[in-house]
């Protein structure tokens, strides 16, 4: 393709979702688009934002909040800023949402205080917090991308079986309805510590407990989600050159050997 191409990231709320180093996915769409020649426009959704902001994005990012946060961001995304966000996710609009937003996306969120924070209804799920005399759900987590289409096209692209890497750090428990999980645990938690499961995938957004950043250790998926978006953009299949990533092949083997899974997959 001659033109020159663009993506607009948009960042929900970085001023209350951003608990837990979640900015480090917007920083790595942004770098493995630039290292490509892509030009990226990085836009906030926020308060100060109406729906019309909404519409010209082409990548969403969601990063994980406190409870408190959480029922901040909710009195505000609704009416026509949910609307549009919905329709964008629901049309094919790829995103990474972490922790706190795909709760925010589903039914609702039960805080641990057992206050109900409802939340979009986009993803067919629920989430409780256990309460705060319960452990929380942290550590270190390790799960296959079990859903489909999205594991044949990471392998695809890859040519890698999609082992992910990375850190969860949550209270709520998560249940998933009618929707596909994301993946299968091999270590921690995920959804809800019971099930096996983690994440959810809807259309193309990719919903999971895991915080790390997810994309920096795991930049597969970064460059999923910057092909698919420019799929839907350009409506055009666009090949990304590739980028030496050695240096984070190193690092993930040396996590998995730390957490003696290397061998095994
Ligand atoms: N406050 C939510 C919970 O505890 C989300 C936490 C997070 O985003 N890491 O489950």
């Amino acid at each position: 393709m001659s033109q020159k191409l663009i993506l607009n990231i948009g960042w929900l709320y970085p001023n209350l979702m951003s608990t837990y180093g979640d900015r480090g996915n917007v920083i790595c769409l942004q770098r493995r688009s630039q290292w490509r020649n892509i030009l990226v426009n990085i836009i906030p959704l926020d308060q100060k934002v109406d729906a019309s902001c909404f519409s010209k994005i082409d990548i969403v990012v969601g990063g994980g909040a406190q409870d408190r946060q959480q029922e901040i961001v909710m009195r505000d995304l609704k009416g026509a800023k949910a609307e549009m966000l919905k329709f964008k996710l629901d049309k094919g609009t790829p995103g990474v949402f972490t922790c706190a937003s795909p709760q925010l996306l589903g039914h609702y969120y039960e805080s641990a205080s057992g206050q109900r924070i409802n939340g979009l209804g986009l993803l067919d799920i629920v989430t409780k917090h256990s309460g705060s005399n319960i452990s929380r759900c942290v550590g270190n987590m390790v799960f296959q991308i079990t859903a489909s289409p999205l594991a044949e096209e990471i392998k695809q692209m890859s040519g890698e079986n999609p082992f992910v890497i990375g850190f969860e750090n949550h209270g709520g428990r998560t249940y998933l309805g009618n929707v596909q999980s994301l993946g299968k645990i091999i270590l921690g938690y995920g959804n809800n510590g019971e099930d096996g499961c983690e994440g959810v995938f809807y259309r193309h957004a990719i919903a999971t407990y895991s915080h790390g950043p997810l994309l920096a250790k795991n930049s597969f998926i970064t460059d999923w989600l910057i092909k698919t978006a420019l799929k839907e953009k350009y409506q055009e299949d666009i090949t990304l050159i590739n980028i030496d990533d050695n240096l984070e092949k190193q690092a993930r083997k040396t996590i998995l050997k730390k957490l003696k899974l290397f061998s095994s997959i």
